[in-house]
């Protein structure tokens, strides 16, 4: 294709999404904080940005994989940043989790400019994403999304128009929610299975056959039982998502009761100094919890 697409923040997602659409031959210029992202995108054939505006001067399209809300605006809003290096008509896609209500204002910031922005969060992890098989949640119009499918294609298996500016944001947070009670479960049922002395490798592999079975219990459950909390998605992370979350649905008047204690487990693992480590880390506040 011969649409040039600047990346920015190459991390644990986005090297290897970046990664990838430079194998599906895409020009790929990237730019990341830390340089030696940007160098390992280079020895797999992309371009290196040295700076938002030399990603971003002349990309057709303009993608963004950062860490938090208030990165993105000063990325996409702040000086020198990508609304004022972009091209009239430059298709800026946010693949950052971020709050629905920052995703709708810098749509309509960038709309204001005349640029087109999508909201386009992911689920699927770092396997997800090395594999290409990233669930896309887009929020925005549906001519954007369409000029961004083939490039969605590339990135995963199940990209999804939702809904306006903001509803990708949205369905991302319910996914947060989810995988943080699955995990948090998960957690649960591994201890008392050792406190019952019953092999969890037998265990977890006749569960994961049934209605038990999950995404989580297939990717975590071995590093669980060997208590590898390498990431994967970081405590941080994901605490930044629960607050997500539980802001969302207070605004909405939804009680979220297990959310809402899952919460205070990521809250807590992660002032306990513990904010780099894996979400599966949850099962060591049941231990704590359980005085094992
Ligand atoms: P990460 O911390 O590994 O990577 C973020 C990268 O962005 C870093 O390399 C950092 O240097 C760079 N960065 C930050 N601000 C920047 C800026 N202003 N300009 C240029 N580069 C900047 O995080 P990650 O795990 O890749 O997650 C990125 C986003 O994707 C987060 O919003 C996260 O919630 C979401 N996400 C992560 C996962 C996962 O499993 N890790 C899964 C789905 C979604």
């Amino acid at each position: 294709p011969d649409t040039e697409i600047a990346f920015i923040g190459l991390g644990i997602m986005g090297l290897p999404m970046a990664v990838n659409l430079v194998r599906a031959g895409y020009t790929v210029t990237g730019h990341n904080l830390t340089p030696e992202r940007v160098d390992a995108l280079v020895a797999e054939g992309g371009r290196r940005g040295g700076g938002v505006a030399g990603a971003v001067t002349g990309a057709d399209v303009v993608i963004t994989m950062v860490p938090d809300s208030p990165d993105v605006e000063e990325l996409l809003l702040g000086p020198g940043g990508v609304y004022e290096n972009a091209k009239p008509g430059t298709l800026v896609i946010d693949m950052s989790t971020i709050r629905p209500d920052v995703s709708r204002a810098v749509a309509e910031a960038g709309a204001e400019r005349g640029l087109r922005v999508l909201d386009a969060p992911v689920s699927g992890g770092e396997a997800g994403a090395v594999e290409a098989k990233l669930s896309i949640m887009v929020g925005g119009a549906q001519a954007d999304f369409e000029a961004a499918r083939p490039i969605f294609d590339v990135l995963g298996t199940t990209p999804v128009l939702v809904g306006p500016n903001g509803a990708g944001q949205t369905v991302k947070a319910a996914n947060q929610l989810i995988v943080a009670g699955n995990i948090q479960l998960l957690a649960e049922a591994l201890v008392f299975l050792e406190a019952h002395g019953v092999d969890t490798e037998s265990g977890l592999e006749v569960l994961g056959g049934g209605l038990a079975g999950s995404t989580v219990l297939q990717r975590k459950g071995r590093a669980m039982r060997e208590r590898d909390f390498t990431p994967g998605f970081r405590i941080a992370l994901h605490d930044k998502d629960m607050r997500i979350v539980t802001d969302s649905a207070r605004a909405a008047g939804v009680a979220i009761p297990l959310g809402a204690q899952v919460a205070q487990s990521v809250a807590a693992l992660k002032n306990q100094g513990h904010g780099g480590l894996d979400h599966s880390a949850l099962l060591m506040i049941v231990q704590q919890l359980s005085g094992r």
